[in-house]
C-alpha cells in the first residue's frame, strides 16, 4: 500500500526517463500540483476486466484535472492474453501485464488493484465466466476493493445491460461492480473484511459510454443523454507541457505486451458517463457534485484546510522547500486526524511533499539484486538534503529488525554515505508473485495470505526506514532496498532486490514430444544463488518411463553461473504422457523450482519461482513429407512443434516467397494472422497457389475478419467470421469420417479432441465455396453448429487448408491429438512418399 501510495503520489506528471524503478525527481511544477492534489479529497474507481480494458483518457483526466484519488480495479491480470514482446504466456504474461498496468498508473496518475480472478481466456457470456470464476470470491474482492479504496464515484468500463455482446468477462466486470455497489455497506455481508476495511457506500455508479457501444456516431448523437455526464477530457496541462490526451497515450503504451502503443491526440474532446445508480448531479459536467472534496470533509480537517490552501496560494515555484514550515505543522495535525483512512492517504502525500520540497534523496542500494537465506548483505546508504532546513537523520531501521540510534546532520546539498549490513532470515520466503505460490484453479488464483488479496504485487519485505528530524519535527520516510548498477549503453539501471533459492533448476523445452520410442538426451540447467554450491540432481518420471543415469553431481563455484547435465530419457513403446522434474539436493534442501527473471526496458526486473517441470509427450504418429516452409504471423511455436515430431522446419521471409524458393518444400504453413500483420503477403498468394497447384500444401492458420491485409486468401472463396468455440471440451462430431484427413496417415477419433486447452478454435470462416470439404463440426453451449473450423480444398495436385483451430495453443500444452491431426494436414496427398526419400536438393 505504502509503495502505491508513493507510486501514485510521486509520479505525478514525471514522465519522461522512465526507467523502471528508478526514483522520481518531482520539479517545482510537479510539486505544485501534487500540494493541489493534497487539497483534494474525493476519489474514483475504475473498474474492468482486463489489463488494457483502462479508459486512460479518463483516468488521466479523474487524476490530474479533477485531482480525485483514481484506480484501476483490473479483475484480472491478463494471463490469457497474446505476448507481442517475448515468449511468455499464461501466468508470466501475467506477471508482465499487472507491470504494465503498473507502468501505465506511474504516468496517468492512478493506483491499481486486482481480484483473484484468473483471465482463463475467450469467454462469450457472463453465465460461463461466473461459472468458471469463483463469483463469490470475485464479488467478495470486489467489495473489498471498494471497502478499502472507498471510492465516492464507481465507474465502469462495460455495461452491465448487454451480455454476449462482449468478452464475458467485460459484462461480468460490471455486472458485479453494481452487485458490489449495493453491499459494500451492509454489516452483514462479507464479514471476515469488516474488521480492518469496515463499511462503505459510494454515492454513484456510471457506465463509461461511448458511440462506440451504440453502434455508430449517428445513433449515439441521437440517444438518450438525460443520464449523461460529459466533460472535456483534451484539457492541457502547462505544468507538463501535455494534453491530458497526450498523457493517457503515454499511459496506454505500456501495454506493449498487447502492442497498443499509441500516438497521443491535443485538443477538445467529449468523453460521457452514463448514471447507473446514485443521484444525478445537476452540473453534468460536475461527477461529484454534492460531495464535500474539500479538507472539511475530515473532522478536524479545517484547520488543515486552513494551512494548506494557503501554501497553495503561496507556493513559490523559485524555491519549493519555502512551503515546507508550514506543511510540518500541517503534517503534525494530520497525525492527529481520528478518520485513519483519510490520515494514512493524506500522510503518504504530505511526507512526500515535504521531502520533495526539500530535495531529499534517501536511498539504500544493495551490493546485489540478490541473495539467498543467512547471506550476509552489504548496503551502500545514501542521504542528502538540499535545503536549508535543519534536517537529521535520528534513527534506521533495516527490515523489520529494531531501529537503532543514528545521529547525522544532513547539512545542505552535503552528502552523507553510510555502509551497513544485514542478515537474510534463514526461512526468508523467496521472492514470487505472491498469486502463483500456489496452484489455482482455471479461473481463480489461491491466495492463503488474505491480507494480500486485492494488492498489485507482493509487498517489499526489504526496506530502510530513515527516521529524520526536519526542523525537530519526527517523520520516517521508509525506501525499498534496491540494486543499482551502470549499464555503458543505457546509463543507471535499477533492479529490484530479491531473494532466490540456493540453486535451481530447468528444463528448457516445456513439452518434449518422442514421435517414436527413440531415447532423447534432455539437458538440465541447474543456476546456483549461491557461491561454491554443492550437491546432486536427479529426475523425478513417470513410472512406465526410464531416465538415466539416476543422480548426477553438480558442483558450481559462483553465485549466478549455470551448470548443464544432460539425462537420457527412455519414453515407453505405446502412447503416454506424464511430467518430469528435475530435483535438486544441496545439504539437507531440495529445490524443484525454475527461477524465471524477466528483463524489459518498460517494466521493472521480475523474479518468478515455478515449479520446474516438462511434460514428456510419447506420441503414437505417423507422417509423410519432410521439409516445411513456415511463414511467420504475430507469433505461435508452431515451427518447434512441428520440429519436435521430426519435420524440417525453415522459416522464411515474405520477401523470398517465389516458385524457386517454394519448389524445396512439401508444404508450407502459415503463421497466426499473418495476413492480418504482413503486408507484402498480399502480393505472394499466386506464388503460393502455385505451389499448391504443383502439388504442395498449404495450411494457413487463423486470422482475424477485421483488418485482412488481401481479400484473396484462398485459391477459392472463403469468408471469415467471428465464429468460434471457447470451450475446450466442445463435442467434436467428424463430419467426413472417411476422408484422407482423418485417416492418413493417422487415424483420428473423437479421441484426439480430448485434454484440449483454452479451446478449440476461433475465427472460423463461415462460407467458402463448393470446392471446400468441411471436416469436423462443433459449437458452443446453445449455438448452432460450426462446421468451418477446419476446410479442406484440392488445387491442382496439392492441398489448401485454412483452419482456425487453436494449434498455436494446443502444440505448447503437448496436446497428442492435435499434432496427430496436423501431422495429417501436412501428409494429405503424400501417400506414395515415405519420410526417407523426399529430402529434395
Ligand atoms: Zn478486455
Amino acid at each position: 500500500m505504502r509503495k502505491l501510495l508513493l507510486y501514485f503520489f510521486i509520479s505525478f506528471f514525471t514522465i519522461s526517463n522512465l526507467l523502471a524503478q528508478q526514483p522520481k525527481k518531482p520539479n517545482a511544477s510537479q510539486i505544485f500540483e501534487s500540494i493541489k492534489k493534497l487539497n483534494f479529497l474525493g476519489s474514483v474507481l475504475y473498474v474492468a476486466a482486463h489489463p488494457d480494458d483502462e479508459n486512460t483518457r479518463l483516468i488521466s483526466y479523474m487524476a490530474n484535472h479533477v485531482k480525485a484519488r483514481t484506480a484501476y480495479l483490473s479483475l484480472t491480470r491478463g494471463d490469457g492474453g497474446q505476448n507481442l514482446i517475448g515468449p511468455e504466456i499464461r501466468e508470466l504474461l501475467g506477471v508482465i501485464r499487472t507491470q504494465e498496468l503498473l507502468t501505465a498508473r506511474n504516468i496517468d496518475g492512478g493506483e491499481q488493484r486486482f481480484t483473484r480472478a484468473n483471465d482463463f481466456g475467450y469467454s462469450k457470456h457472463p453465465d460461463e465466466t461466473l461459472a468458471i470464476w469463483n463469483k463469490e470470491e470475485v464479488l467478495s474482492d470486489v467489495v473489498l476493493a471498494i471497502r478499502q479504496f472507498k471510492p465516492d464515484i464507481i465507474i465502469n468500463r462495460f455495461d452491465h445491460r448487454s451480455p454476449g455482446s462482449t468478452h464475458g468477462h467485460h459484462t461480468s466486470s460490471a455486472m458485479l461492480s453494481l452487485e458490489a455497489f449495493d453491499i459494500t455497506n451492509d454489516n452483514t455481508k462479507y464479514t471476515s473484511q469488516l474488521k480492518d476495511a469496515g463499511l462503505w457506500q459510494a454515492q454513484r455508479v456510471f457506465f463509461n459510454t461511448s458511440w462506440w457501444f451504440y453502434g455508430s456516431q449517428e445513433k449515439f448523437d441521437k440517444a438518450d443523454k438525460s443520464k449523461h455526464l460529459q466533460f472535456d477530457i483534451g484539457a492541457y496541462y502547462a505544468s507538463s507541457g501535455l494534453s491530458n490526451t497526450e498523457i493517457a497515450s503515454l499511459s496506454r503504451s505500456q501495454h506493449k505486451s498487447q502492442g497498443f502503443g499509441n500516438t497521443g491526440t491535443r485538443g477538445s474532446q467529449m468523453e460521457y458517463i452514463e448514471l447507473i445508480k446514485g443521484e444525478m448531479p445537476s452540473d453534468k459536467s460536475n461527477i461529484f457534485e454534492g460531495i464535500d472534496t474539500t479538507w472539511n470533509r475530515v473532522k478536524g480537517g479545517t484547520a488543515i484546510g486552513n494551512i494548506l490552501y494557503q501554501v497553495e496560494k503561496d507556493f513559490d515555484f523559485t524555491n519549493p522547500s519555502a512551503s515546507i514550515p508550514e506543511l510540518l505543522k500541517a503534517y503534525s495535525l494530520i497525525e492527529k486526524l481520528e478518520d485513519t483512512h483519510w490520515k494514512n492517504i493524506k500522510t503518504e502525500e504530505i511526507k512526500n511533499l515535504i521531502y520533495n520540497c526539500a530535495g531529499l534523496y534517501l536511498e539504500a542500494v544493495a551490493e546485489s539484486n540478490h541473495a539467498t537465506a543467512n547471506e550476509t548483505v552489504n548496503l551502500d546508504l545514501e542521504l542528502i538534503n538540499r535545503a536549508a532546513e535543519n534536517i537529521q537523520l535520528k534513527t534506521l531501521q533495516i527490515n523489520n529488525d529494531a531501529s537503532v540510534l543514528e545521529t547525522q546532520v544532513l547539512a545542505k546539498n552535503e552528502k552523507v554515505a553510510l555502509k551497513k549490513s544485514f542478515t537474510v532470515k534463514a526461512d526468508q520466503e523467496p521472492t514470487t508473485p505472491y498469486w502463483l505460490t500456489k496452484k489455482g484453479t482455471l479461473g481463480m488464483y489461491q491466495v492463503d495470505d488474505k491480507s494480500l488479496i486485492g494488492k498489485p504485487e507482493t509487498p517489499r519485505y526489504f526496506n530502510v526506514t530513515f527516521g529524520l528530524s526536519i526542523n525537530n519535527i519526527a517523520i520516517n520516510f521508509t525506501k525499498p532496498i534496491v540494486y543499482k548498477t551502470n549499464d555503458p549503453v543505457k546509463g543507471e539501471v535499477y533492479k529490484p532486490f530479491e531473494i532466490i533459492t540456493e540453486a535451481s533448476a530447468k528444463i528448457a523445452e516445456k513439452v518434449i514430444i518422442f514421435e517414436n520410442d527413440a531415447q532423447k538426451e534432455i539437458p538440465v540447467i541447474i543456476k546456483a544463488g549461491k557461491d561454491n554450491l554443492e550437491g546432486f540432481v536427479e529426475i523425478a518420471h513417470p513410472k512406465d518411463w526410464s531416465v538415466f543415469p539416476e543422480k548426477q553431481k553438480i558442483s558450481i563455484a559462483y553465485k549466478g553461473q549455470e551448470q548443464t547435465v544432460v539425462f537420457t530419457v527412455i519414453p515407453p513403446k505405446n502412447q503416454s504422457e506424464g511430467l518430469i522434474t528435475p530435483m535438486v539436493h544441496v545439504g539437507n534442501n531440495t529445490y524443484t523450482k525454475e527461477l524465471i527473471e524477466m528483463d524489459y526496458d518498460h517494466i521493472p526486473f521480475q523474479t518468478v519461482l515455478l515449479p520446474s517441470e516438462s511434460k514428456v509427450v510419447r506420441l503414437d504418429i505417423q507422417k509423410r513429407g519432410e521439409n516445411i516452409a513456415y511463414i511467420e504471423g504475430a507469433g505461435d511455436v508452431v515451427p518447434e512443434s512441428l520440429q519436435q515430431i521430426g519435420y524440417n522446419v525453415i522459416t522464411i521471409k515474405p520477401e523470398d516467397i517465389n516458385a524457386e524458393t517454394l519448389s524445396r518444400f512439401d508444404a508450407v504453413v502459415v503463421g497466426i494472422r499473418a495476413y492480418n500483420t504482413v503486408e507484402t503477403l498480399k502480393f505472394k498468394q499466386k506464388a503460393l497457389f502455385d505451389f499448391v497447384a504443383n502439388g504442395g500444401n498449404m495450411i494457413v492458420q487463423y486470422n482475424t475478419n477485421r483488418r485482412l491485409k488481401t481479400e484473396e486468401l484462398a485459391p477459392f472463396a472463403l469468408e471469415l467470421s467471428r465464429d468460434r468455440v471457447t470451450d475446450e471440451n466442445a463435442k467434436v462430431t467428424l463430419l467426413e469420417p472417411n476422408h484422407e484427413l482423418l485417416n492418413f496417415p493417422n487415424k483420428i477419433t473423437e479421441n484426439d479432441f480430448e485434454g484440449w486447452t483454452q479451446e478449440r478454435g476461433l475465427y472460423f470462416p463461415n462460407k467458402w465455396s463448393k470446392e471446400f470439404t468441411p471436416i469436423l463440426s462443433m459449437h458452443d453451449k446453445g449455438e448452432s453448429a460450426k462446421k468451418g473450423s477446419l476446410l479442406v480444398a484440392k488445387h491442382g495436385k496439392g492441398y489448401y487448408i485454412y483452419t482456425g483451430l487453436s494449434f498455436f495453443r494446443e502444440f505448447p500444452a503437448g496436446v497428442s491429438g492435435a499434432y496427430r491431426l496436423f501431422a495429417n494436414m501436412l501428409s494429405i496427398g503424400k501417400e506414395n512418399m515415405n519420410t526417407e526419400n523426399v529430402l529434395k536438393n
